[in-house]
């Protein structure tokens, strides 16, 4: 990858940490950071759009997809398949776009093997009873859905460690400050920041 190519950002969390809305309100106000769509065969919620929100596809296309390696990652999460599609995260981060990739911890564990230089982050609900507040206010779903919800979320967040920034979402502006700060901090690196400033750099230093 050329020297000037993006970075490519992991962001992980339990279904009901806000994660979505967050990741939504930094690509609407940083426009050099992109998110990918990847690729599912779960089905469409009301309001998804197909290209937007994911991909939908049939298994079996899947599938057929996973056997042409067309896949930087995959994993199954609750009974779906998803999976981001290599080509067009190199594409991007080619192209100099910052790039997030809104995937789970197993997904997560394949990208940090295959790009070391990816940097992860966590968003943790600011307590158990709001993150359960959050999954019951999502629609009529039983006690014992709710229950089964949570305890994924548990287990999802027990994968915290593996991640270099955690964001709290107890407020959405600070958490939404806090996710922009990784990535300004990011992009005012030394390598990045003489990539862009190279007229300066060289007017300052003739
Ligand atoms: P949902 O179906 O609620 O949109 O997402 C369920 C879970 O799947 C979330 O934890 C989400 O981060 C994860 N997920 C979404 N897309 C991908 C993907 O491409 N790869 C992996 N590994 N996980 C994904």
């Amino acid at each position: 990858m050329s020297a000037s190519s993006g970075t490519l950002y992991i962001v992980s969390a339990p279904s009901g940490a806000g994660k979505t809305s967050l990741v939504k309100a930094l690509i609407d106000s940083m426009p050099q950071v992109r998110v990918s769509v990847s690729h599912t065969t779960r089905a469409m919620r009301p309001g998804e759009v197909d290209g937007v929100n994911y991909h939908f596809v049939e298994r079996e296309r899947f599938l057929g997809m996973l056997e042409q390696d067309e896949f930087l990652e995959h994993a199954e999460v609750f009974g779906n398949l998803y999976g981001t599609s290599q080509r067009w995260v190199e594409h991007t981060l080619a192209e100099g776009f910052d790039l997030i990739l809104e995937i789970d911890w197993q997904g997560a564990q394949q990208v940090r093997r295959l790009m070391p230089d990816a940097r992860s982050i966590f968003i943790l609900p600011p307590t158990q009873q709001a993150l359960r507040q959050r999954l019951t206010n999502r629609g009529q779903d039983s006690d014992e859905v709710i229950e089964r919800r949570m305890r994924e979320a548990v287990s999802e967040m027990s994968h915290y460690v593996e991640y270099d920034y955690l964001v709290i979402n107890d407020d959405f502006a600070h958490a939404l400050d806090d996710l922009k700060a990784v990535f300004r901090a990011n992009q005012l690196r030394q390598q990045r920041q003489q990539q862009r400033h190279l007229a300066l750099l060289d007017a300052l230093l003739g």
